[in-house]
Order: structure tokens, then C-alpha cells, then sequence
């Protein structure tokens, strides 16, 4: 059976099929402006409404929801159909409301400092899947008067390893939720074929790269699929994505005490970062805590170094103020509070 967002307008057409036909607006409008369960949308005749709650059920089972941030951080974790669990984080700001969203449960991409690498890979996210986080994460921010704007592909798994469903899914975001194409970012580990996909397609969506290391020897080690995407031609991509889509690149910088964070580090990022025109942007994040790598995140002070480093070097870089990592919900820390296969040796 379908679940309920997996359906495009036109498979909605199917299932009205011999019905008035503004039925379809109805219930087009009634789960994507109103976000609405099928059975409140009271402008549906009673037994219409009755129907489409059975042949249109959710798919994704609640486990958890934790809170933190005084409310503005909120961590939902969830069961699909077969049993695995992913999780999407609702992160609220003055000015805007993100949502990190799953496109895998786990990952294969092997990157031993994400816990969402240490457990592996299980299964590929649906098109509905991905639709339904965002709808559930958008009802619950509406519950507190705001609306989400911004969607950012940085949860559970490695987009550009799932691209048909997740550029499915952004397409349903701009096009049935509403979103800006600015407003979406998908974040990929640096898998070239899936940057060069992205470049052909229609929506200009934010490119981010969790880039970690600026030479190969280091890089290899750190995100194993470097190793088959290596920086220089992985720069090549982010640049030809650059130039067709005018979308700013950013790169991800999980800072490692002692591993990323060294001042040679900072000279080689930024050599990389003015390669691109316009430059590329750093993302720094402190590395957070996972139970199966052994290293530390650098302190704040060397963050802050690391920065003005960067901007020395003529890059530009923002310290990512960390979320909800007292409930696991922060950076590569999902799937941390699940049973892991700890890499650490004995
Ligand atoms: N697979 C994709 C998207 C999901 S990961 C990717 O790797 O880009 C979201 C971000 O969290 C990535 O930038 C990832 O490198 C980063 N990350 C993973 N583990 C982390 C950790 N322990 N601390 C901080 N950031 C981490
Ligand atoms: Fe996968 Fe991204 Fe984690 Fe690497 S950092 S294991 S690509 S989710």
C-alpha cells in the first residue's frame, strides 16, 4: 500500500478517480496548505474523508520526540515500514525554521566520526518518506505559530546516494509545500557523479560539501570515499555546479582536535575555498561527540582561531553554533543514542 505523501498530484488524480474533480484541490490543499490528516479536511463529503485515512497512512511511526534549546530544537526519531528508525530535527531561529531531513537509514559512506556511519547502511528513504518528515516537523513548528523555510539535507545518509527520491522529494518541497529552491541545501560527502546529476537538473538547490580535509593523504583517512572522488576533481564538480547554477558552495569543516585543526589546515582550506569564484564558504563545526571514534572536537578558542586563520587566507568561514547535542541531535551524532558497530580497537 501507498503511504500518504509518496502520492504526486497526479496519482491523487488516480484515487479521486471518479470523483468531482475539485475534489482533487481540496485534498491537494487540505494536506499541503493545511497540512491536515485526511479526516479533518471537512470540506471532503464524510465518507471520502473515511476512505482516503485508510488508503493513505502514514508512514513513518513515532518513537521519540525530545526537546532542547528551550524549545527551539526538536529531535524526532522514527520507525519505518520494516523496523529501521531515522531521524529529522526542527530547528527554529529568529528569522527562519529548518528542517534537517533523512534520506537513508544509515549510510554506507563508512566516515568513522558520523554516527551514522559507524552503524552502517540499512535501507534507501521513498519519495513519501522524505515528504513526511518535513510535513510532520512543519505541523509540529505550526503548533508553535511558525512556518518551516529552509531544508537542509544533513540528516541520516548520503543524498547523492538516494538522488532520484531525494530529488523527488525537493521538487514536491518547491513544488506542493512551497519552498524556495534557495532555501533547500543538500549535503553530499563528495560523490561526484551525484554533483554532476544535480548540475542538470532543474532547481537551483544550495550545494554543500562535507569536505573535512584539504589533501588527499588526510582526506583518505578521515571519508573513505575519497578515495574514489579525490579534492582536485572534486573541486571540478563543485566548480562546474558554480558556474551553471549560481548557487554559493559551502563546505562542511567538522573541526578535529589535533587531526583538521592545525594552522597548515586552515593555508590549504582557503587555498581550496579561492578556487572557486565565488569563493567557497566553510561551515565550521565542532566535532561532536560519537561513541565509536576515540578524537575530540577542537575547543571553541581554536574554532574561533581556525576562523580568523581562514579569513587571513582570504576565506570566509561561520562557526555553525551547535544544536540540540544534549539530545543527540546535533551533527553526526544521529542514530548515536541506537545500538552501534563500535570501530574503536580493543
Ligand atoms: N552524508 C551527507 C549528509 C549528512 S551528514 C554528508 O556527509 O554531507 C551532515 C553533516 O554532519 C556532514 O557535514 C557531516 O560530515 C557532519 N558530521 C558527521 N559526523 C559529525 C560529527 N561527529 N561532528 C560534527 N559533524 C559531523
Ligand atoms: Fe554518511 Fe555523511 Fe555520515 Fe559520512 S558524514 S557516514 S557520508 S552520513
Amino acid at each position: 500500500m501507498t503511504t500518504r505523501y509518496e502520492l504526486t498530484r497526479d496519482g491523487l488524480t488516480e484515487l479521486l478517480d471518479g470523483e468531482p474533480r475539485y475534489r482533487l484541490d481540496q485534498l491537494w490543499e487540505g494536506l499541503y496548505t493545511h497540512l491536515a490528516d485526511p479526516v479533518d479536511i471537512t470540506n471532503l463529503p464524510k465518507s471520502l474523508r473515511a476512505r482516503l485515512d485508510a488508503e493513505l497512512p502514514l508512514a513513518l511511526q513515532p518513537v521519540t520526540e525530545s526537546v532542547s534549546d528551550r524549545g527551539d530544537t526538536v529531535k524526532f526519531l522514527w520507525e519505518l515500514d520494516g523496523g529501521s528508525r531515522v531521524e529529522t530535527v526542527l530547528m527554529l531561529y529568529s528569522d527562519r525554521a529548518t528542517v534537517c531531513v533523512s534520506s537513508q537509514a544509515g549510510c554506507a559512506m563508512g566516515c568513522g566520526f558520523c554516527a551514522t556511519g559507524q552503524a552502517g547502511f540499512t535501507r534507501h528513504l521513498t519519495v513519501g518518506e522524505i515528504v513526511e518528515q518535513v510535513v510532520r516537523a512543519a505541523q509540529r513548528a505550526r503548533r508553535l505559530d511558525r512556518r518551516v523555510s529552509n531544508i537542509v539535507f544533513m540528516g541520516m545518509g548520503e543524498p547523492m546516494a538516494n538522488l532520484d527520491a531525494v530529488w523527488a522529494a525537493t521538487e514536491r518541497f518547491h513544488g506542493d509545500l512551497g519552498l524556495s529552491a534557495r532555501h533547500i541545501t543538500i549535503s553530499t560527502v563528495g560523490v561526484i557523479p551525484g554533483i554532476r546529476s544535480l548540475k542538470d537538473r532543474s532547481l537551483p538547490v544550495n550545494l554543500a560539501v562535507s569536505l573535512h580535509a584539504a589533501n588527499d593523504t588526510l582526506r583518505d583517512d578521515l571519508v573513505p570515499i575519497n578515495r574514489r572522488y579525490p579534492i582536485d576533481d572534486l573541486m571540478a564538480a563543485c566548480a562546474d555546479y558554480l558556474q551553471v547554477k549560481h548557487r554559493r558552495v559551502s563546505f562542511e569543516w567538522a573541526m578535529i582536535e589535533g587531526v583538521n585543526d592545525r594552522d597548515s589546515d586552515a593555508r590549504e582550506l582557503a587555498a581550496l575555498c579561492r578556487r572557486l569564484s565565488p569563493h567557497g564558504h566553510v561551515n565550521l563545526i565542532p566535532l561532536n561527540p560519537t561513541p565509536g571514534y576515540p578524537t575530540t572536537g577542537s575547543s571553541p578558542k581554536r574554532v574561533e582561531e581556525f576562523r580568523d586563520l581562514l579569513d587571513s587566507f582570504g576565506a570566509n568561514a561561520t562557526v555553525r553554533r551547535n544544536r540540540g547535542t544534549d539530545i543527540d541531535a546535533a551533527c553526526g551524532q544521529l542514530a548515536a543514542g541506537q545500538p552501534v558497530v563500535l570501530t574503536r580497537r580493543r
